[in-house]
């Protein structure tokens, strides 16, 4: 399985001449990476301005979409507009989408149909709160937010779904998880999947880690936790940074 490695640049940077040159840089800086699929997600208003231009290495994706396909939503961009303009990939489920716009997994798994039906691939998000983990409810959590995710999704379309289990307190903390949680975290997710589906279905699941991915660490949850691939926020912004995150996959 090839891995998967997802630039988040959320609302940054604030220029779109800094957007161009970050992806530029990192275009140049991955050019011989054969092995590692890298998706670059910068925020709506650069994503067509910046798809244009050949890519390189580089697959564009979108950092959400709407669980309609088109009408009165004010502010909303569909599915089918990003398969439209050659977006292959919408992240989905963010745990920034759930805290500050009230994604629930209800809404995440209308837009995961959306996007599935608009054949667009999936970065689908679930991760723990520091509370729930301290309270001993980190198994139950990711479970609802698999479970409820994925409802209604066949095993041929979970293909196109590739699982990023982000822990909140992780999240543009600097404290990222250890390697033991993040193996077992990927583990259980697959336990899971493996129920909703089955083995073999499970097993080709690519399941990513984010939070707090440095070039330091972002090796080990690929070589030792098992991982297929990381989910990049704030270091996705360092082209040089990237640059190396997206080596140590190779
Ligand atoms: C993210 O927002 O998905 C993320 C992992 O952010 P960071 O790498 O900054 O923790």
């Amino acid at each position: 399985m090839r891995n998967l490695i997802v630039a988040n640049w959320k609302m940054n940077p604030q220029t779109l001449a800094d957007a161009k040159k970050n992806l530029n840089e990192i275009k140049k800086g991955i050019k011989k990476i054969k092995k590692t699929k890298v998706v670059v997600c910068p925020p709506f208003l650069y994503l067509l301005l910046l798809s244009g231009a050949k890519q390189g290495n580089v697959l564009l994706g979108a950092q959400n979409c709407f669980f309609e396909e088109k009408g009165a939503f004010t502010g909303e961009i569909s599915a089918l507009m990003l398969y439209d303009l050659k977006i292959g990939y919408v992240i989905l489920g963010h745990s920034e989408r759930r805290k500050y716009f009230k994604e629930t997994d209800k809404i995440i798994n209308k837009k995961i149909k959306m996007a599935i039906g608009a054949r667009l691939k999936i970065i689908f998000c679930i991760g723990e709160t520091a509370e729930e983990r301290d309270n001993g409810k980190k198994s139950d959590v990711l479970e609802k937010q698999l479970r409820e995710g994925l409802s209604g999704i066949s095993k041929d379309q979970v293909k196109k779904i590739a699982i990023a289990y982000e822990p909140v307190w992780s999240i543009g903390t600097g404290n990222n998880c250890s390697v033991d949680e993040t193996m077992s975290s990927v583990l259980y997710i697959r336990k899971i999947a493996a129920d909703i589906y089955n083995r073999q279905t499970a097993d080709n699941i690519k399941i990513l880690y984010g939070g707090s991915v440095k070039s330091e660490n972002s090796g080990l949850y690929i070589k030792e936790a098992r991982a297929n691939g990381l989910l990049v926020g704030g270091a996705s912004l360092k082209a040089e940074e990237f640059v190396k995150i997206v080596k140590s996959a190779e």
